[in-house]
């Protein structure tokens, strides 16, 4: 087995997203080579190479790579990919972007974001918004797998002592080009890394109510904070808060779900939290179904309380 991996970084930094789908390569067995695409992205290597249980880091550094588009990087994956058993990397929005693009070109079937490896041929991954878990056996000779960074714990940054080898970047497909990026501020923990998420749903009723009442909160507990598809649909919270089956998945060890129904789709982002609690006003709510702890009360009154015990 060869596992090749598709680092996702900023050309600075590397992401701790990629390092899940280190040890998901690892359950594979073999060797694990990791691939940087970027420009300018020196630092990003020299991490990548000190990962435990790296073998080699490959870095095509150019300028068609800067913004990481999709369509140049599946260009430099498929020239390299006739080498390796498996092309591997995250499903975060990168990875779910570039990977089924290399899967079409290699004329292979994509497995998507698997949470077990079965053997080396062998995957769970969950469908029916994680209502069931399939196990699917790929016959295709490279396998390309986005791995649920959920499910793997994150590869050691340190411990690895890999070989850093510069390769030729492909010429610039000129198909796509990056015009502009809004990035969203804050000082706050990664939402798909943090450990504890305080969450808000349409029961706080409006954008200000979810910043006065849910922020105090996440200040108290270092939590990130996230939302539902209909706080955000509302606009109380940009989109890139959403946990759910078209948002993020989450896994904290403590998930805090305020005015928040339950919905499946919601429940797929979160259900695998550690703890969970519920604050919602309607016993019934199938919130309380997945809850560790639940409160049924009115949150208005329940969260400056809360706030104010955790001193
Ligand atoms: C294809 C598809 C994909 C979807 N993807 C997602 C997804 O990724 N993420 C997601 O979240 N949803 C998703 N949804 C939407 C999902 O079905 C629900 O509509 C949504 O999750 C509901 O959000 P909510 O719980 O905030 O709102 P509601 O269902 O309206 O629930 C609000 C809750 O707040 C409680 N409440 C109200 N006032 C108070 C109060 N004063 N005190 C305490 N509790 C109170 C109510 O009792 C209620 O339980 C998707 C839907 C579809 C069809």
């Amino acid at each position: 087995m060869s596992v090749l991996i598709i680092v996702e970084h900023d050309n600075q930094s590397l992401k701790s997203a990629t390092l899940h789908a280190v040890t998901a390569a690892r359950e594979c067995g073999g060797n694990i080579t990791l691939l940087v695409c970027g420009w300018q992205c020196e630092p990003v290597a020299q991490a990548a190479a000190k990962v435990a249980g790296v073998a080699r880091v490959l870095v095509a550094d150019a300028p068609c790579f800067a913004d990481g588009l999709a369509e140049n990087v599946a260009a430099q994956v498929v020239t390299l990919a006739g080498a390796f058993s498996h092309v591997m990397a995250t499903a975060t929005a990168t990875g779910k972007n570039v990977l089924p693009r290399v899967a079409a070109l290699l004329d292979v079937a994509q497995v998507s974001e698997i949470t077990r490896v079965v053997d080396a041929h062998t995957f769970e991954r969950p469908i029916y918004a994680g209502n069931v878990i399939a196990t699917v056996r790929s016959s295709d000779p490279i396998k390309v797998i986005s791995v649920r960074a959920t499910a793997f714990e994150a590869a050691p940054l340190e411990g690895g002592r890999a070989l850093i080898e510069t390769i030729a970047a492909v010429e610039d497909t000129g198909l796509s080009r990056l015009i502009s990026r809004q990035t969203i501020a804050s000082d706050r923990p990664e939402l798909a890394s943090a450990r504890i998420v305080v969450s808000g749903g349409r029961g706080l009723g409006s954008g200000a109510h979810y910043a006065a009442l849910l922020e105090p909160l996440a200040d108290k507990l270092n939590a990130a904070l996230g939302a539902s598809r209909a706080a955000v649909d509302a606009g109380y919270v940009p989109n890139d808060y959403q946990i759910g089956q078209t948002g993020k998945v989450v896994a904290p060890e403590l998930y805090i779900a305020v005015g928040i129904s339950g919905a499946i789709q919601h429940l797929a982002g979160m259900k695998d939290s550690k703890v969970i609690v519920a604050i919602n006003k309607d016993a019934d709510a199938p919130i309380f179904s997945v809850a560790d702890y639940g409160l049924v009360g009115d949150l208005f009154e329940v969260l400056p309380e809360l706030v104010a015990q955790l001193g």
